[in-house]
């Protein structure tokens, strides 16, 4: 019943957590399934890898990172469609694909950033599927170029980080689903709460963003996919989000078989 629409696990991995213990922890935790994104560009090979080794449990994302593109190989578009020929029923979306301007790192690639979030979304329409968006302070430029795809690109945000505003133009004029992490737990982040308790509850999904970004009450260790159910549970109790209709809205946003 419960989702993890963005993890990363080969980083919780990394981190010395044993892979095997998470997932079964996962599966005696009602966790139906988890979705593993990339962040490197050899983590595409990773991610595909996690989702055959635990199969119809770890599902596979497949792109080029915002922050990762000046390192990606000049072929990467044969070669992610190799990929995704070889593993068709284990990528449910292109991504975690987007812009990121937050750092001043970031900022410098902006030009290339714009340019591979485009190709990619063509990327995504020419293989009917879904894409998982990073916007990192960077809506103008996320939701310009989304635009140019209007009815034709389907996906969700991840990890939303802006208000009722931005979410409201994803969702009205792209049709897009806003997926919250264990942000949305923070007492701080009133902005996130007002934009939840505002959109429609047939556009909201969930996620982790393990190891990164845990809920209120376990920071400072690592994030994990079992904690998605402190997510929906804070959203259950402070703003009546019920998990089957939050199920119902993650198979239309992900190309689930
Ligand atoms: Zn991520």
């Amino acid at each position: 019943m419960f989702v993890d629409t963005h993890s990363h696990l080969d980083i919780l991995e990394e981190r010395g957590i044993d892979l095997e213990i998470e997932v079964e922890n996962a599966k005696n935790s009602e966790i139906s399934f988890i979705v593993q994104s990339i962040d490197s560009f050899e983590s595409n090979f990773t991610s595909t890898q996690l989702a055959e080794k635990f199969k119809n449990f770890v599902f596979s994302l497949i792109g080029v990172h915002p922050q990762q593109v000046q390192f990606a190989p000049k072929n990467y578009l044969e070669i992610l469609q190799n990929l995704l020929d070889r593993n068709r029923e284990k990528v449910v979306a292109i991504g975690e694909i987007g812009v990121d301007l937050h750092y001043p790192e970031t900022k410098e690639t902006k030009k290339l950033q714009l340019e591979f979030f485009e190709t990619l979304i063509s990327f995504s329409v020419k293989n009917s599927l879904p894409i998982e968006v990073h916007s990192w302070d960077s809506f103008d430029e996320t939701f310009e170029i989304l635009k140019k795809f209007k009815g034709r690109v389907r996906g969700g945000i991840h990890s939303f980080s802006y208000g009722f505003f931005e979410a409201k133009k994803f969702i009205d004029e792209l049709d897009f689903f806003i997926s919250f992490a264990g942000s949305l737990t923070y007492p701080k982040n009133q902005n996130l709460h007002e934009t939840i308790s505002k959109i429609p509850k047939e556009k909201i999904v969930f996620e982790t963003d393990s190891p990164f970004m845990p809920p209120t009450g376990f920071r400072g260790k690592p994030n994990s996919p079992l904690l998605v159910k402190e997510v929906y549970k804070f959203a259950k109790e402070r703003f009546g989000i019920d998990e089957r209709q939050v199920f119902e809205n993650v198979k239309k946003f992900l190309k689930i078989t």
